[in-house]
């Protein structure tokens, strides 16, 4: 292991912001992901002053930096696989401003979505990206990954929503990017570069992002399916229609059962469902839209079609979706939910047949996977449900993502929706874009030469995921 000056990090930071006991150093080791890995410190800034002069220690002694925020992402994205320093920016968690007439406000990175959200609801408006891990995600994480959620179908992802921000780059010198403007037309878009890049080029201290006002009214439905066919082909349809959704999410047979088995809803247990809602400011435009897409289920054979506005009746519709993610945690008691190949997006038209040839795949591989997700947006999530103890069956899940990412690519789909690439997936990642790999291993090297910030992630990342990198499991031989 490199020496680490921990003297000159408590200087900057103060001792009780700087951990490198063993307790600590594992517990930031890992995130969401399946993959672990030692850090050799960890150290809280709280503010862009000592973030900047870390990171320019950091810079001259070549040693890594991985800014982690609530460590929820899923695909090893702060896993220090090269060691090195965590920079958790939880503490930097102000709301500067909420700037009602010029619609932006600006935040620090540690700021957690839920709690923006509370900030913003007095004044009467949201911000919309919101993941499911809203409670745990902050904004840097999200800038970190693009993170997008259930309304992104109708307002968009991370990086529609971001303005403009101030970052540290690799040298420890303070960028300003972007502008306080819905606008702007000059020049590299910087700041939507810092979007998505996984902490590989810059860390964000303070961020400018804009809202949207709440709606008047919002009504969701629900509707059951025979087959993922019929409700793929009902989403293709609603999505080429022109009807303006503000969710529209699949949740397959698999994702029934676990939610009925572990929070006993008693939901009918179909082959798939799809939940939608429309918002608006007038009444007649929801139902207009909701009585759209009813209409373009009962076409596809969608039954038992109810909608509510009631928001305890919207509560109870949407619950299942809600908890689902733990839910599949608790399926069964001898297999583990793995975030592998779970975030794709894909063509509209494509939804059923990929529903379908996960579903194919993973009994051909004799594992479990779930097909669910934002389909209104073209994202197609998965879990792997298996026994991590086993070899054998990491072995079947390496070959079922493999094939997963081969049909996805070949149907001019993408690795990844929200969740980002980390390390599980850069094998995908580097085939996708085999055409732009020079471009992005030369935009990392204009930003940061000595390759300090996150190594070892996105382009970078090993191919062979299970045997290259450490996994958060202990596995039987
Ligand atoms: C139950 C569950 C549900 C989820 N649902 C969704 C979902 O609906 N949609 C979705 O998109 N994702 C989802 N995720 C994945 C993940 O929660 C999100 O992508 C989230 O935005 C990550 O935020 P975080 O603060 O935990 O980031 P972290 O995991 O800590 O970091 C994510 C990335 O951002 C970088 N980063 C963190 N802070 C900064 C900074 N200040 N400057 C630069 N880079 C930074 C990190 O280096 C890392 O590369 C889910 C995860 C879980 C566990």
């Amino acid at each position: 292991m490199k020496r680490i000056d921990e003297s000159k990090l408590r200087s900057i930071v103060g001792d009780e912001n700087v951990k490198s006991d063993p307790a600590d150093l594992y517990i930031y080791g890992s995130d969401s992901s399946v993959h672990s890995a030692l850090p050799w410190v960890v150290v809280r800034p709280d503010t862009s002053e000592q973030v900047q002069e870390i990171v320019r220690y950091a810079n001259r002694d070549l040693i890594p930096v991985i800014s982690r925020g609530g460590g929820s992402g899923m695909c090893g994205q702060v896993v220090p696989v090269q060691g090195g320093i965590i920079m958790d920016m939880k503490r930097m968690n102000r709301i500067l401003e909420i700037n009602m007439p010029d619609v932006y406000c600006r935040v620090e990175p540690g700021v957690v979505d839920d709690d923006l959200n509370l900030a913003l609801k007095p004044y009467g408006v949201f911000y919309p990206p919101t993941p499911a891990s809203s409670r745990i995600a902050t904004i840097g994480g999200e800038i970190g990954n693009n993170a997008s959620g259930v309304r992104s179908v109708k307002y968009g992802a991370t990086r529609d929503a971001v303005l403009g921000m101030k970052v540290v780059l690799p040298t420890g010198e303070l960028a300003t990017l972007g502008a306080h403007t819905k606008v702007e037309a000059s020049g590299y878009q910087l700041q939507k570069l810092m979007v998505g890049s996984e902490g590989t080029l810059g860390i964000v201290v303070e961020a400018t992002l804009k809202f949207v006002p709440i709606p008047e009214f919002r009504c969701l439905g629900v509707a059951n399916f025979d087959t993922l066919r019929d409700a793929g082909e009902a989403v293709a349809e609603i999505m080429a229609s022109g009807t303006e959704p503000s969710m529209l999410e699949l949740v397959d047979s698999v994702a029934i059962k676990a939610v009925n088995k572990t929070m006993n809803l008693g939901l009918k247990e179909v082959a798939a469902a799809l939940i939608f809602e429309a918002d608006g400011k007038v009444k007649e435009a929801v139902d207009y839209e909701i009585n759209k897409m009813q209409n373009i289920c009962k076409k596809h054979k969608g039954m038992d079609i109810k909608s509510s506005y009631d928001p305890t009746e919207r509560a109870k519709l949407f619950m299942g979706r809600k908890k689902l993610f733990p839910a599949l945690s608790k399926y069964d008691d001898n297999l583990a939910s793995t975030s592998l190949a779970d975030d794709m997006a894909v063509p509209y038209s494509k939804m059923a047949d990929t529903a379908a040839k996960i579903h194919e795949t993973a009994e051909k591989h004799n594992i479990i996977m779930t097909a669910y997700g934002h389909c209104g947006s073209g994202c197609m999530h998965t879990k792997i449900l298996m026994d991590t103890n086993r070899r054998d069956q990491w072995e079947s899940a390496r070959k079922a993502v493999a094939e997963i990412y081969e049909y996805v690519r070949s149907i001019k789909g993408t690795t990844s929706a929200e969740h980002g690439i980390g390390l599980s997936k850069a094998e995908s990642f580097k085939q996708e874009k085999k055409d732009s790999l020079q471009i992005l291993q030369a935009v990392k090297k204009a930003l940061d030469p000595n390759n300090i910030l996150n190594p070892g992630k996105l382009m970078q990342a090993p191919d062979d995921w299970v045997t290259a990198t450490d996994l958060r499991y202990s596995v039987n031989s």
